[in-house]
């Protein structure tokens, strides 16, 4: 696909969550005409919040760390607000209390063995993507960690790993994503200090999507028909007809309504996703701090189904987001049982449930799929068929990884001559 277009082109954007509309504000002050296309009636997606007495909770994203620079940069142009929140606590259910999870940083003779290993084998991680580092961190976390004498790694940034949502660290999942989780938290720190969003993640999405020309929300897309001349759209029964699509919805869940190739279908029978709720409570008697790890339920994957973090978003208020795994057996209800049983064994009183989200969490393939090259195979389709994938799978789940991998791949591939001033403003 040519990375450089003299006129503007019409783009179609499916999803106004974080990737979405970063794409969509990229392609816009490159001149491109954008129409987004979202699926529920409020934008944001995992950024989303609940408005409960009149303020708002964040029910996904929440944090960043100072060293997120792009959303940092993003929060600072749009004019709001940031708080620090302090470091995260963990909370011992057998005393009742809670410490301030700071872990010690790695020591400095690990740290110097992860900068070579990293020097030699995969000295893009930091950079936006996942498919240059892939292969070469394509083993499960543990076995990764222990072949490399890297198990310090595990103990500074485990407990944080799993309280986020990528998986207890004794199931099978790929070194990749708990290394790329360690760089964007601060390798050399430990855990970093963690900011939030005045009036929540949820406010930044909403004004990005305010000064966008189009942003068509609780719409249904019928069929995607991608052809040399352009890709036709059927929204609510209405054809739109567009030059180019950019999915920021896994594959998986396009494919009923997509014309999709075998390499499509191929790639999207591999990914697998993370089972993960959030359950908004109203709840006394838990330890006070915004941010609280619960310990026992990270250490292990019996954890599954148990509260592993709790998030009290406004100091004065008793409203907590409260994050567990789910499985198969272990569905929304089950999860709140659960959640009700802990809270009541730690001496607090789960008033009110005021809702619950499940989330296909963290789209990612296994080891056996990452060594084959599968994000090399999705990186390979970006612009084929006039198609674009964004999103957790080639970018991992956090809102700066997102971000700024849509930046960079609307730069690449839809540099606009007449606008690489705009486009390349910041
Ligand atoms: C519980 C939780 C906690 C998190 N905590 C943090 C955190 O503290 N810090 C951090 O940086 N990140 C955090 N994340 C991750 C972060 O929120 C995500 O990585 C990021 O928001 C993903 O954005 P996205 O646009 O790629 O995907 P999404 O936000 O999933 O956006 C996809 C959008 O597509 C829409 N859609 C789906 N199907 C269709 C369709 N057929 N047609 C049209 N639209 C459709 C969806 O409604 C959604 O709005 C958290 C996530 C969760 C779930």
């Amino acid at each position: 696909m040519p990375a450089d277009f003299e006129h503007a082109r019409s783009v179609a954007v499916l999803g106004a969550g974080a990737s979405g509309l970063a794409a969509a504000r990229e392609l816009t002050r490159a001149g491109h005409r954008v129409t987004v296309l979202e699926a529920r009636h409020s934008v944001a997606g995992q950024c989303a919040a609940a408005e409960i007495d009149g303020r708002a909770h964040d029910l996904g994203g929440h944090g960043y760390s100072p060293g997120h620079h792009r959303l940092a940069a993003l929060v600072e142009e749009l004019g709001l607000s940031s708080t620090d929140t302090g470091p995260p606590l963990v909370f011992d259910p057998a005393t009742g209390r809670s410490r301030p999870h700071r872990p010690d940083p790695l020591c400095r003779e690990t740290l110097a063995r992860y900068r070579r290993i990293r020097a030699e084998q995969f000295p893009r991680i930091a950079e936006p993507g996942l498919a240059h580092s892939a292969r070469a961190l394509a083993v499960p976390a543990r076995r990764w960690l222990a072949e490399y004498r890297l198990t310090a790694l595990a103990e500074v940034f485990g407990p944080g790993y799993t309280a986020a949502g990528y998986g207890h660290l004794d199931l099978d999942l790929p070194a990749l994503y708990l290394v790329k989780y360690a760089e964007l938290t601060g390798m050399a720190a430990g855990a970093e200090p963690v900011r939030t969003i005045d009036g929540g993640f949820g406010a930044l999405w909403q004004r990005v999507a305010a000064e966008l020309p189009e942003v068509r929300r609780g719409v249904r897309v019928e069929r995607i028909t991608r052809g040399p001349d352009g890709v036709r759209i059927i929204v609510d029964g209405a054809p739109l007809l567009v030059d180019d699509l950019v999915l920021t919805v896994p594959l998986p869940e396009v494919l009923p309504v997509l014309d999709a190739t075998e390499e499509e279908r191929a790639l999207a029978a591999r990914i697998r996703h993370l089972d993960l709720y959030t359950t908004l409570g109203t709840i006394t008697g838990l330890p006070e701090g915004a941010h609280t790890l619960v310990r026992p339920h990270l250490d292990s994957s019996a954890g599954i189904g148990r509260c592993v973090s709790f998030h009290r978003r406004h100091p004065d208020q008793d409203v907590l987001a409260c994050h567990a795994y789910g499985r198969a057996d272990l569905d929304g209800p089950a999860v709140a049982d659960l959640l009700r049983t802990d809270v009541s064994a730690w001496g607090g009183h789960l008033h009110r449930l005021h809702l619950q989200r499940r989330w296909r969490f963290m789209p990612h393939f296994g080891s056996a799929d990452l060594a084959a090259g599968a994000l090399d195979r999705l990186e390979a389709l970006q612009g084929q068929r006039r198609t674009y994938h964004l999103g957790g799978l080639p970018a991992f789940e956090l809102v700066e990884c997102v971000l700024g991998y849509a930046q960079d791949l609307i730069r690449r591939h839809f540099a606009n001559s007449g606008h690489k001033l705009l486009a390349t403003r910041y």
